[in-house]
């Protein structure tokens, strides 16, 4: 029974898939296939443009092929598309995972959605669907759990911390009917055996559908021109009057940031976090603690001492394995030329990892460049980092064949696997 639990997980291959959902323009009702990670909207009928928003996370139903005369019942399930990072005494191990579990607890029904999701294009939850909606009783933070125990198993022990970078997280409701038996209001068939006497579908807290989705118009705040970015970007320019917004809530914030000025004429700026955070448990203040605590094989200048420490987290997704590789090399890089607080004049990658799932990473970051190692084990526990400010900084990378290469910092990028981040 165990192995339904998680519908893929794929350490190796790192394989995971894009949702589709299909969506009905809000302005002329003309419809339009979505990519679970767009979030602006572009009507090829209308050319009208919105933004998705949400403000935990988004909500879908599998759409269901139903005789006409059943009442659905939709089952929540929690979606967790991303990474884990564990932090051992051998170094940090870390999974690329896609999975789905059941977010009311009963036997009756399957545990995950298992391929449905994948091979279904879903719908967007909305007042308008009939049916009683089951309320979640499980929490994501306890199906976290879950999957921490079985990813967990088989790793060395002790673990010292560990992280979700989880930049997708939704809940899927599946349709089902209940007659004698519980039926996949999908497939039509029956998921369950003959139910007991006693089993009532009643007795599972639920009731309509309460939520919809919103969207924002994309007009700058401060000037009135249309936002810009790619359709996954979670992040909007305004190249009007150069400023960068962030949809929070029902509005856009007006985000801080800048771009380090690169040369040469073929230029990506890639985004990144630079992130002002408090240490405790270890002393990381100012460049030279950080060369101390890095084992850098650099001789501390007077000067280092004055230059406050920053982490580097990625703004944009990238595997696992080489998110944390960047992250290091940025952060014992603490990149400081001079930053124009203006938009690059130059491609500019979009934001797809946001400053909530930035700040996730950064214990595990201290963990990857501590040296040496025995100190990990020694103190992790014991440090506690709490962020206090952070801008989006763009970083200028040389555009070549096959790689991006920022040549001050040394960060190589396969141009490949950001392509396929976009899976992510
Ligand atoms: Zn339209
Ligand atoms: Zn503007």
């Amino acid at each position: 029974m165990k192995a339904c639990l998680i519908h893929f997980s794929a350490t190796n291959v790192e394989r995971s898939i894009n949702l589709l959902i299909e969506y009905q323009c809000p302005q002329c009702g003309a419809p339009a296939t979505l990519q679970e990670t767009d979030r602006l909207f572009d009507c090829e009928y209308c050319h009208v443009k919105s933004y998705l928003v949400e403000k935990d996370f988004f909500r879908y139903i599998l759409p269901n092929a139903a005789p006409k005369n059943k009442n659905l019942v939709y089952v929540p399930y929690w979606r967790f598309k991303g990474m884990l990072f564990y932090c051992l005494s051998q170094g940090i191990q870390h999974r690329f995972i896609d999975v789905s579990h059941q977010a009311v607890q009963s036997r009756y029904f399957p545990f995950s959605l298992g391929f449905r999701s994948q091979t279904l294009k879903l719908q967007f939850v909305s007042q308008e669907t009939n049916g009683r909606f089951l309320k979640p009783t499980l929490s994501l933070q306890k199906v976290m759990e879950i999957f921490d125990k079985r990813f967990t198993q088989a790793l060395p022990k002790p673990i010292f911390h560990q992280s979700h970078i989880g930049e997708t997280i939704s809940l899927i409701y599946s349709p089902y009917y209940i007659d004698n038996k519980i039926y996949d209001a999908v497939s039509n068939r029956a998921v369950s055996s003959v139910l007991p006497d006693d089993f009532s579908i009643d007795l599972f807290p639920g009731g309509p559908p309460d939520w919809r989705i919103r969207f924002l118009p994309i007009l700058c705040p401060n000037c009135g021109w249309d936002l810009h970015d790619q359709p996954d970007a979670l992040i909007l320019h305004c190249e009007n009057c150069n400023s960068v917004w962030q949809p929070v809530e029902n509005s856009f914030k007006k985000l801080k940031f800048a771009h380090i000025p690169g040369e040469g004429d073929n230029l990506v700026y890639l985004p990144f976090w630079r992130i002002k955070a408090e240490i405790s448990g270890i002393n990381l203040i100012s460049y030279a603690d950080l060369v101390k605590v890095a084992n850098l094989p650099k001789a501390i200048q007077e000067d280092w001492h004055d230059i406050k420490f920053r982490f580097w987290a990625l703004a944009f997704k990238v595997r696992p394995r080489s998110f944390l590789r960047i992250a290091r090399h940025m952060t014992l890089s603490q990149p400081r030329e001079k930053m124009d607080p203006t938009l690059p004049d130059a491609r500019i990658h979009p934001v797809t990892l946001p400053i909530s799932e930035a700040l996730e990473t950064l214990k595990t970051n201290l963990a990857d460049f501590i040296k040496p190692k025995k100190l990990v084990q020694a103190k992790l526990r014991d440090i506690t980092i709490r962020p206090k400010s952070y801008a989006l900084v763009y970083i200028p990378f040389d555009d070549k064949i096959h790689e991006l290469i920022q040549p001050v910092y040394k960060v190589t990028i396969n141009k490949n696997q950001l392509a396929l981040a976009g899976n992510l």
